[in-house]
C-alpha cells in the first residue's frame, strides 16, 4: 500500500483505526523524497530528522484534538517562512537567512499536528509561470520530466503530485497554486484575498498575493481551508468573517445545481491549445448533462488583464524587493569601496534575471513622469476587470474556465521569451486582480497524457460553493472521462 499517494482523509481513517502511524506516513514521504529528488527537485530543503521525531513526539497529542492534519506530512513552499529554518524564496540574495518566527499558517498547521517535511522550490520571489527561474534549478514535471511543472510554486506541486508529501502550501499572486496544479494533475486553491493569513508570506505583490493549498483532491482542499483560513491579527488584510465547517461545506453537494458561467472571452483567446478548448467544451457538456444551468457571460476587460497585472505586480513588487539590499536578510556581496558599492553589487549578484526583470519595470512604471499613465491606469482598469466579475455574479454563482490556455512547455522553450510566459497567465490574474477565490482541478488530459485542469471562481468568501461543485465534478463526472492511471513516478 503506497500511503504517500493517498488523499488526507483516508489516511487520517488509517490513524485513527491505529493502523498506521504518523512515522509511518513521514517515512513513506522520505522514501520517494529519497527515489526521486535527483530527477524531480522538488525541495529546496527536506527536514528528514525533525520531521521523523516529530512524528514519534506525536504519539502524546491528545486524542481529542486529533483532527485531519493531525500526523500529515507536508510541504511548505520556500516563501513562508518556517522557524529556525532557512527561507531562501529560490533567490541568491537570501542564501542564509534563518526565520526567527512561524507564519500564522505554519503555526496553525502545526497546532493542528501537521508535520512539515521541507521547503519546495520556486520560481525566485514567486516571478515566473514555469518553475525555472529559480537559484536552485528547475523542478521537473512527474508525469513528464522533459517538462516543466508550472510555477511558480512548483516544488510544492510536484511533491504533491509525486508522493514526496501529502499536501503543500503555495503562494498564488496571479496564478501560481492554481497553475502548477493544473500542469500537473492536482488541486490548487487560491482562496479570497484576506481569507488565509499572510503573516510570514513574503511580499510580492502585497494587493494580489494569497497563500493557497496544493492536494490531491477537493476534499483535502477544504481539509486545509477548513483548518488554515480565518482571521488574523498579525495580518491587516485579514477578514474577520466565521470559516464554514467541512460539514456546513459539503452539505447537499450531490443535490446543489448551482448556475455556471462560461465568460464567451475566455473560449476566444488567442492562443489557446485545441486541447485545452476541448477538455473545457467537454467539461461544459457534461456538468450540462448532470443537471447545471450553464450560461454565457462576458468579461470584457479580460484582455486588458496580462497588461494591469504585469503594471500592478511590478511596481508593487520594486517596493517589497527594495529592503533586500545586503544589510539585513542573507547574501552580503564582497569587494565593495563604499555603501553604495555593497548595495549595488549585493542586488546585482543577488537577483536573478526575471526579478531584475520585474524591478526595473515596476520602478519605470512608479515613476513620476509615468506614473499618472502606467500605474494609475492598471488600477482603473482593474476597477473595471472587478466589476466584470460583479456584474457576471449578478446572472450566475459560479464562473468556470481554463487554467492555462497552453499544456505544460518542455524545459527551456518559453524560458527566453517573457511575453509568451505573461501571456500564460490570461486566465488567472483575474481571480487575483478582483480578490475572488478559484480552484483548479483536473478536468482532462491531452492526447500525450498531460494533465489538463479547469477552475472554479466564485464571489468573494464563497470557497463554499467552489468546493461544492468541484467535488461533485471529481467524483462523478472526471472517472468517466479519465480512467484512473499511476504515474510515473
Ligand atoms: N506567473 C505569474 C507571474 O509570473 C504568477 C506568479 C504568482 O502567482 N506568484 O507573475
Amino acid at each position: 500500500m503506497d500511503l504517500s499517494k493517498r488523499p488526507i482523509y483516508e489516511l487520517h481513517q488509517l490513524l485513527q483505526a491505529g493502523e498506521i502511524t504518523p512515522l509511518d506516513l513521514v517515512d513513506a514521504v522520505l522514501d520517494k523524497i529519497e527515489a526521486q529528488e535527483s530527477t524531480l527537485n522538488a525541495y529546496i530543503d527536506t527536514f528528514a530528522e525533525e520531521a521523523r521525531r516529530r512524528a514519534v513526539e506525536l504519539e502524546d497529542f491528545p486524542s481529542e484534538q486529533r483532527g485531519y492534519l493531525f500526523g500529515i506530512p507536508m510541504a511548505v513552499k520556500d516563501n513562508i517562512v518556517v522557524k529556525g529554518f532557512q527561507t531562501t524564496c529560490g533567490s541568491r540574495i537570501l542564501l542564509g537567512f534563518r526565520s526567527p518566527y512561524n507564519a500564522t499558517v505554519v503555526e496553525r498547521l502545526l497546532k493542528h499536528g501537521g508535520i512539515i517535511v521541507g521547503k519546495t522550490n520556486l520560481d525566485e520571489f514567486a516571478m515566473g509561470a514555469t518553475g525555472e527561474f529559480s537559484y536552485f534549478g528547475p523542478s521537473r514535471n512527474p508525469v513528464d520530466p522533459e517538462r516543466v511543472p508550472g510555477g511558480s510554486s512548483s516544488g510544492s506541486a510536484v511533491a504533491v503530485a509525486s508522493g514526496e508529501a501529502i499536501a503543500a502550501l503555495g503562494s498564488d499572486t496571479g496564478g501560481s497554486v492554481r497553475q502548477p496544479a493544473s500542469f500537473t494533475g492536482i488541486v490548487g486553491l487560491k482562496p479570497t484575498y484576506g481569507r488565509v493569513s499572510r503573516y510570514g508570506l513574503v511580499a510580492f505583490a502585497s494587493s494580489l498575493d494569497q497563500i493557497g493549498f496544493l492536494t490531491r483532491d477537493v476534499k483535502d482542499s477544504a481539509i486545509l481551508f477548513t483548518h488554515l483560513a480565518g482571521f488574523d491579527p498579525l495580518d491587516s488584510t485579514s477578514f474577520d468573517l466565521p470559516v464554514p465547517s467541512l460539514t456546513e461545506i459539503f452539505q447537499d453537494y450531490q443535490t446543489d445545481r448551482p448556475t455556471i458561467g462560461i465568460p464567451r472571452e475566455y473560449l476566444e483567446t488567442e492562443g489557446l491549445d485545441s486541447e485545452v478548448r476541448a477538455v473545457t467544451e467537454s467539461a461544459i457538456r457534461a456538468l450540462e448533462s448532470h443537471g447545471f444551468q450553464i450560461r454565457w457571460v462576458s468579461l470584457p476587460h479580460t484582455k486588458y488583464a496580462v497588461a494591469t497585472y504585469q503594471l500592478i505586480c511590478t511596481s508593487e513588487a520594486s517596493s517589497n524587493l527594495a529592503r533586500y539590499d545586503g544589510v539585513r536578510y542573507g547574501f552580503r556581496a564582497s569587494g565593495y569601496e563604499d555603501l553604495q558599492e555593497m548595495y549595488t553589487l549585493t542586488r546585482d549578484q543577488g537577483f536573478g534575471p526575471e526579478v531584475k526583470r520585474r524591478i526595473l519595470l515596476g520602478t519605470f512604471a512608479l515613476s513620476a513622469g509615468y506614473y499618472d499613465a502606467y500605474y494609475l491606469k492598471a488600477l482603473k482598469v482593474r476597477r473595471l476587470i472587478r466589476q466584470d466579475f460583479d456584474e457576471a455574479f449578478q446572472e450566475v454563482d459560479l464562473i468556470l474556465g481554463p487554467v492555462s490556455p497552453v499544456l505544460p512547455p518542455k524545459l527551456g522553450e518559453k524560458i527566453e521569451d517573457p511575453l509568451a510566459l505573461y501571456l500564460m497567465d490570461i486566465y488567472t490574474v483575474t481571480a487575483n486582480l478582483a480578490g475572488l477565490p478559484a480552484l483548479s482541478f483536473p478536468a482532462g488530459k491531452s492526447k500525450t497524457g498531460l494533465p489538463i485542469g479547469l477552475q472554479f471562481m466564485a464571489p468573494p468568501f464563497e470557497e463554499s460553493r467552489i468546493f461544492r461543485v468541484a467535488r461533485f465534478f471529481e467524483e462523478y463526472i472526471y472517472p468517466a472521462i479519465e480512467p484512473s492511471q499511476d504515474l510515473p513516478f
